[in-house]
């Protein structure tokens, strides 16, 4: 396959301005090695209120990448961009790259990194045309290639890793519901698991439809338990060493929930330096 190239616009400075340099699965670049391991940096180099942050979401299946990053790039006004939903939204269009994407998906597998880069590319490239600046990237880059892909042509400035264990994963992914008309995500799972070995435990309620999603409730084909467990699989093999790259870089957030979304939401926002309320304020304002 040709190189995939379309344009995305790296960053002038912390502020993200999209401008042309070409994303080629062809450009592989060194990954940084010199820089100082830091366990949980905080974001001081962003600037949450300048907005335009650049970001990514790590984490394995099921472990709520979607919901926060969905949740942040509301309050901070940037575009959330989910790999997961750009494939979908292919194997939802019925062409022929869809169908052949249907097996690979539906396996657990991954796409490839330059079927994958090209999805992004598009997607980047129609943001821009819409004025869109800045992104909170989620499921994207999942192997080391990708980031190191992204690296050449931009500048990440914060890598959140969120995490839960993998029983509760598992769970939550058997759980997980959409509403085919309001595209909305709920989970039916409730969570409940004890701590041990210093680990605290974890309780997550249900995130229940309201009553005019109950009967158009879908579930994802790969949100099987072999499928599920095989996503796992490969993420533990393809994208964990994601982690060591940022974390070799100093940008690894590592975020353990603490439990459902009330009683994430408000640690998330803590770690991340951001207030909601202020930050509703200056947008209003
Ligand atoms: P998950 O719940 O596993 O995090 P996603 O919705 O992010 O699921 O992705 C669904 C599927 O789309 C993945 O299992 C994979 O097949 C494909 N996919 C998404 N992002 C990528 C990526 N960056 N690289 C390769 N494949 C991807």
């Amino acid at each position: 396959m040709a190189a995939v190239i379309r344009l995305l616009r790296p960053s002038s400075s912390s502020s993200l301005s999209l401008a042309g340099r070409s994303l080629s699965t062809a450009v592989v670049t060194e990954a940084v090695k010199s820089q100082t391991y830091t366990q949980n940096p905080a974001p001081t180099a962003v600037d949450p209120k300048g907005r335009n942050v650049q970001w990514v979401f790590l984490g394995c299946p099921g472990v709520g990448k979607g919901t926060y990053a969905s949740r942040l790039s509301t309050l901070l006004c940037v575009p959330h961009i989910a790999t997961g939903d750009l494939v979908r939204e292919e194997l939802n269009s019925g062409s022929n790259l869809g169908k052949q994407l249907a097996d690979i998906v539906n396996q657990g597998k991954l796409v490839s990194d330059d079927i994958i880069i090209s999805l992004l590319s598009k997607r980047l490239e129609a943001g821009e045309g819409k004025g869109e600046s800045g992104f909170i990237l989620d499921g994207f880059p999942r192997t080391v290639r990708q980031a190191e892909i992204l690296d050449e042509v931009t500048h990440i400035d914060l890598v959140v890793n969120l995490k839960l264990p993998e029983s509760v994963l598992i769970e939550k992914c058997l759980g997980r519901r959409i509403c085919s008309q309001c595209r909305e995500n709920f989970n039916v799972a409730s969570i409940n698991v004890k701590g041990e070995n210093g680990r605290p435990g974890i309780s997550m309620a249900p995130l229940l439809p309201p009553p005019q999603c109950v009967s158009k409730l879908i579930t994802r084909a790969d949100d099987t338990e072999d499928v599920v467990k095989e996503r796992l699989r490969v993420y533990n093999e393809k994208s964990q060493p994601v982690e060591d790259f940022y974390r070799g870089q100093g940008k690894l957030l590592e975020f353990d929930l603490p439990g459902g979304i009330q009683e994430t939401w408000p640690k998330l926002l803590e770690v991340l330096n951001l207030d909601e309320q202020d930050e509703k304020q200056s947008v209003a304002a």
